[in-house]
């Protein structure tokens, strides 16, 4: 893609700037532009979008964003020696890429973009899970975004894809499942990454679902909190403390079941019951 964009090879721009990888901010960079394009091009057609990318690095695939055409990419990045490389990308797309330097886990995306907003990112691992938690927990629905494009540990990846009877099955998946459709797009290998991490990743693809079934957030919350917190316990035993066999038996469910069993719609059931 060096020749699409006309800008020069990652490998250059991260040795011009200094940006030898953070351990503690979780920086894998991502220097094959075929391969962060296959990541923008996982969100969709992406023309009159604004895409919000969080941790752009040197600019892998925020450039593969912008290649593919995105109105306008915004994009959060904690470690301020990214910043003089990420304005060289601006320059070359002007009035296309704000920066906003800062941790990403105290922006309020919500007044970040305008019209149709999608996300993509290979997000830090240490902070990618609660900004996922973050953006599917607000009370209105449906969300600022229209989809999600994210990579992940593969371990994580299949923790929010998963459904009832999977071991991967617990907090995220109901949360994932309630209110978004969620797929696996594909994997991405250690050395795919420099520096390689220790495990394969993925990239996860979410919509939201127009008609999640009603149910408050903060319940839902403290049902499967409750029922995952005791996984192999039966539930009579894992609910006690927020209710019990009563609260099993108002939703209709047996209490012998172990939380695991329990559908998306169950755990739903058992929240409004709260
Ligand atoms: N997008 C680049 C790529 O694909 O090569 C870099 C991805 S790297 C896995 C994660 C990026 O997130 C790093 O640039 C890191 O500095 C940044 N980062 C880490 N913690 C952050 C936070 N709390 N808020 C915003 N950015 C963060």
């Amino acid at each position: 893609m060096a020749a699409l964009d006309g800008l020069p090879p990652l490998r250059d721009v991260i040795q011009r700037h200094g940006l030898d990888a953070k351990k503690a901010l979780g920086q894998n960079f991502l220097l094959d532009l075929n391969l962060t394009q296959k990541i923008a091009r996982t969100a969709g057609p992406l023309d009159d979008i604004t895409v919000i990318e969080v941790g752009p690095g040197p600019g892998g695939l925020t450039r593969a964003i912008l290649a593919l055409g995105a109105k306008k990419v915004v994009a959060i990045e904690r470690d301020p020696r990214c910043l003089p490389a990420l304005a060289e990308i601006s320059g070359h797309y002007p009035g296309r890429l704000d920066v906003v330097e800062g941790d990403a886990l105290k922006v309020d995306f919500e007044s970040l973009g305008e019209g149709p907003v999608r996300i993509i990112a290979n997000l830090p691992y240490n902070v990618g899970t609660q900004l996922l938690v973050n953006w599917l927990l607000p009370e209105r629905w449906p969300p600022f975004w229209q989809s999600m494009t994210l990579m992940f540990q593969r371990e994580v990846a299949l923790r929010i894809v998963a459904g009832a009877d999977d071991d991967h099955y617990g907090r995220l998946g109901v949360l994932c499942g309630w209110r978004t459709k969620a797929r696996l797009a594909f994997d991405v290998p250690p050395q795919a990454f420099t520096p390689p991490p220790k495990v394969t990743s993925t990239v996860v693809h979410l919509e939201p679902t127009d008609n999640p079934i009603p149910c408050a957030v903060s319940a839902l919350e403290k049902v499967t909190q409750a029922a995952f917190g005791q996984r192999r316990k039966m539930l009579r035993q894992s609910l006690k403390p927020i209710g019990g066999e009563a609260l099993l038996g108002k939703a209709g469910i047996d209490p012998q079941r172990r939380a695991e069993t329990l559908t998306v719609e169950e755990f739903c059931r058992l929240a409004n019951c709260l």
